[in-house]
């Protein structure tokens, strides 16, 4: 191999780069200078307390919320800003909801469209963005069931499912738009203990095929099975980060042991 191709990885865009990112309501300062990258194909488990602002960042890297400081960017482009000579210059909500379509969320709550059948829940986005023609979407729809193990629900509508199902439909319909990276905020919290198991063995199998995820997650067994690398976020801030193996077996700081000691 030459010294050019080795270093192409180093090259590549990081697929999210969170730079300094400062967050507040009010006076209420709830992210306090994150700085957070993830390389393509990498998994990365976010864990903290409650109210800690996990789902905040994930909501900055979405671009559903506005950092007051600091930036994010996705697969090398910035969120919600474009270069303008060396000025920054926001983006129309147009372009706003483009980027937004390259990146893919899956909320606790599943939030499937009640009135639309399962095949057209995972189908929509692709249509509404323009992406691919109708045929085409339920297609690709279908595929999608299959591989969260749905064929057979395709025409049934959400309520006639188990949360553990909907919650399968909601990973088809985030892949749909093929993004460069999905974000989970908390997939299993809403789940009976009986059905979180189908959801995580889908979670598995994305980061086994290279998909690059954002999970913010209380399970640990799977952290521990399926990360890369693990941020664990306390008051706005990361504390610490790293391998699971040292954040969370040889934890360096208080509030890591702490937390850990009363999730495990
Ligand atoms: P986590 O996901 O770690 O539980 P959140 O990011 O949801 O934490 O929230 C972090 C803090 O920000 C909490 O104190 C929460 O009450 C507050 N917060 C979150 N969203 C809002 C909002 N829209 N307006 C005001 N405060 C908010
Ligand atoms: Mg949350």
């Amino acid at each position: 191999m030459t010294a050019e191709i080795a270093e192409l990885p180093q090259i590549a865009p990081a697929a999210v780069e969170v730079h300094d990112v400062h967050k507040w309501y009010g006076t209420h300062r709830v992210l306090d200078g994150v700085d957070l990258t993830v390389r393509p194909g990498e998994v990365t488990v976010i864990l903290g307390p409650s109210g800690s602002g996990k789902s905040t960042l994930l909501r900055v890297i979405n671009h559903l919320e506005k950092p007051e400081i600091g930036h994010v960017s996705v697969n090398g482009e910035p969120i919600g800003v474009r270069r303008h000579g060396d000025r920054l210059k926001e983006l129309s909500e147009r372009a706003i909801l483009a980027q937004r379509s390259r990146i893919g969320f899956v909320f606790q709550n599943f939030n499937l469209f009640p009135h639309l059948t399962v095949l057209d829940n995972v189908a929509a986005a692709p249509v509404a963005t323009g992406k691919l023609d109708k045929a085409q979407a339920r297609e690709l729809a279908h595929d999608l069931l299959d591989r969260v193990g749905l064929a057979d629900k395709a025409t049934a509508y959400p309520r006639q499912l188990s949360g553990g199902q909907q919650q399968r439909v909601a990973i088809a319909r985030a892949l749909a738009l093929r993004p460069g990276v999905i974000l989970f905020d908390e997939p299993t919290s809403a789940l009976d203990p009986e059905l979180v198991g189908e959801v995580l063995a889908v979670i598995k199998d994305l980061a086994r095929s290279g998909t690059t995820l954002v999970i913010v997650t209380h399970e640990i067994g799977f952290a521990r099975e399926i990360a890369d690398r693990v941020v664990f976020i306390d008051g706005g801030k990361i504390v610490e980060q790293g391998p699971p193996a040292e954040v969370l077996d040889r934890p360096r700081h208080e509030r890591t042991r702490d937390f850990l000691s009363k999730v495990l």
